[in-house]
């Protein structure tokens, strides 16, 4: 029997922080949310590394992730055109570029996820709205993304395994709080199961390189836990 190809795309090249890691993407640049978000400079995304890379060095993945937009939000997807993943494949994150567009897309989410029962998948998303966490199969790790930069109190909504809240080294500074986001997913794994952290802090991507700096120069044990003096000098 011939197998249909799915008219997901799927990427295999993630890099940075995401090594390692499959993922499947949208177009921010499209997304009315993130066009709305990134206006404000409360917000998160005021700072976001997906729009800029879309517009940069990222360029020429943005018809893909236009029409991965499309597919997945206008239709709940038959399972046949829900794709499988490539052999060996152990990770997947939705959305390491983008934002939940509608109901249909979490939907189509949730069954890639339980079409490919061994990877162990994650969704970031600040429209826990568009989430129905009744339906996420065991595989599906939902990681709540506080909208707001520097954020005192941020919550994690009901039915959510994690919540992820990014600070500038700064506020992290002055508000004695260490960031527990090493920024190497793949050896990390905190948001991908739904065990240990459920607040992860992570550190805005502008202070990032002097993060990374830091943490080179301590060993393993000690990368979180002194954060404090990396951020005494900014
Ligand atoms: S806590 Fe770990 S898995 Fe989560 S974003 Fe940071 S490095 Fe990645």
């Amino acid at each position: 029997m011939r197998r249909i190809k799915s008219p997901i795309y799927i990427s295999y090249g993630m890099s940075g922080k995401l090594d390692g890691i499959a993922a499947v993407n949208t177009d921010p640049l499209s997304n009315d949310f993130c066009i709305k978000a990134a206006t404000n400079p409360d917000w998160v995304c005021f700072y976001c590394y997906a729009r800029k890379n879309a517009k940069g060095y990222r360029a020429n993945c943005v018809n893909c992730w236009k029409r991965n937009s499309q597919v997945l939000s206008e239709s709940i997807l038959p399972l046949e055109l829900i794709p499988t993943l490539r052999k060996g494949t152990k990770v997947l994150r939705f959305n390491a570029y983008g934002e939940l567009v509608n109901k249909n897309h979490y939907i189509n989410f949730a069954n890639i996820a339980i079409k490919n029962p061994l990877v162990q998948c994650s969704l970031y998303t600040k429209r826990p709205n568009l989430v129905d966490v009744t339906t996420a199969p065991a595989n599906l790790t939902l990681v709540y993304s506080s909208y707001k930069l520097n954020e005192p109190a941020p919550q994690l909504p009901p039915g959510f395994h994690h919540l992820f809240a990014v600070y500038t080294l700064r506020y992290l500074n002055e508000h004695n709080i260490l960031s527990n986001c090493t920024l190497e997913c793949f050896k990390c794994l905190k948001c991908y199961g739904r065990r240990g952290a459920t607040r992860i802090l992570e550190v805005v991507k502008k202070d990032q390189a002097k993060y990374k700096k830091y943490l080179l120069t301590i060993s393993a044990a000690d990368n979180i836990k002194n954060v404090r003096e990396v951020v005494t000098n900014v």
